[in-house]
C-alpha cells in the first residue's frame, strides 16, 4: 500500500468519512448498511481517481456524460484492476441521455439512472437487443413536477405509461426509480414522496426495487426514506472542476 500519494490518503479520508454518515444514517433508520450500494460519482475526474478509487474498495462508479465515460473506459480505469481476477467496478450513468448516444450508454452502464421518455426507452431497446443483452433501467422521476425543466425526469403523473412501456420492452429491466432532491426544496419531502412513488411502481412490477435517490448533501434523508442507491461525488472527490 503506497499510503504517501497525497490524493489518494485525500480520498481515503473523504471515503472514510462518507462510509461512516452512510453507516450512521443506515443505523438511524433501523436499515442494514448492505442494503444500500455507495455509488462513487467520478464525473469531470480523472481516470487516475477511479483506479485510485478501486484500489480504496470501490465498486460502484457514476458518470453523467457518454464521452467522458467511453473515454475513462479507454484508460482502462474500469478494468479489473487492481480488483481480484473476475471482479470489475459496476458502472452507473446517471446522465441525461441523448438518444442517439443510446447504443455507446448501453454498452457502457451496467445501470442506467436516468431514463426519462418514451423515445429513450424505445432507443435503449433498439440497442439493448442489438447488442443482444437486457439493460438495467431506473426511471428517472422530475420531483419539481416540470417547475424546473433542465434536469430531466418524467413527470409523476406519467410515470405508470412510461413504466409500463419499460416493463414491456424485451431489451430492458425495468428495476426501480431515480430522482434528485429539487434545489432549495426540503430533501426529506422529496424522498417520501419519491419512496410513495416507488412503492407504487412496485405493487405492478415486484422486480424495480431500486431507489436511487441522495447525494452529498441529502445522503441521510435518502437513506431514511428507503434509498438503496446512492450517488456521491463531491464530499468524497471534492468540488468539481470548472463546470457547475
Ligand atoms: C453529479 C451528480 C451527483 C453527485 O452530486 P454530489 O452533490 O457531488 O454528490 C448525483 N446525482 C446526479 C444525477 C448527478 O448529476
Amino acid at each position: 500500500m503506497s499510503g504517501d500519494d497525497p490524493r489518494r490518503v485525500e480520498l481515503a479520508e473523504r471515503l472514510a468519512a462518507v462510509e461512516q454518515r452512510v453507516a450512521r444514517a443506515c443505523e438511524d433508520a433501523g436499515r442494514d448498511r448492505s442494503q444500500v450500494t455507495l455509488v462513487v460519482v467520478t464525473k469531470f475526474f480523472p481516470a487516475a481517481d477511479v483506479r485510485l478509487l478501486a484500489g480504496l474498495g470501490v465498486r460502484d462508479v457514476g458518470e453523467s456524460r457518454v464521452q467522458e465515460a467511453l473515454a475513462k473506459a479507454q484508460e482502462d480505469a474500469l478494468a479489473p484492476w487492481p480488483a481480484p481476477a473476475g471482479e470489475r467496478l459496476t458502472t452507473h450513468f446517471i446522465g441525461q441521455v441523448q438518444t442517439n448516444k443510446a447504443a455507446a450508454v448501453v454498452g457502457w452502464a451496467d445501470l442506467i439512472h436516468s431514463v426519462d421518455r418514451p423515445k429513450l426507452v424505445r432507443a435503449l431497446d433498439r440497442a439493448a437487443q442489438a447488442a443482444g443483452t437486457v439493460q438495467g433501467v431506473l426511471l428517472q422521476v422530475d420531483l419539481e413536477d416540470g417547475a424546473d425543466a433542465g434536469r430531466g425526469g418524467v413527470r409523476p403523473a406519467d410515470l405508470p405509461a412510461l413504466a409500463e412501456l419499460t416493463a414491456g420492452s424485451e431489451g430492458l429491466d425495468l428495476a426501480g426509480l431515480m430522482a434528485v432532491a429539487p434545489r432549495g426544496a426540503d430533501p426529506d419531502a422529496a424522498f417520501a414522496r419519491l419512496a410513495e412513488l416507488a412503492a407504487e411502481v412496485r405493487a405492478s412490477y415486484p422486480g424495480a426495487v431500486v431507489v436511487s435517490a441522495g447525494m452529498s448533501g441529502d445522503l441521510e434523508d435518502a437513506v431514511r426514506h428507503g434509498a438503496t442507491h446512492l450517488r456521491v461525488g463531491s464530499a468524497i472527490l471534492g468540488a468539481r472542476p470548472g463546470v457547475r
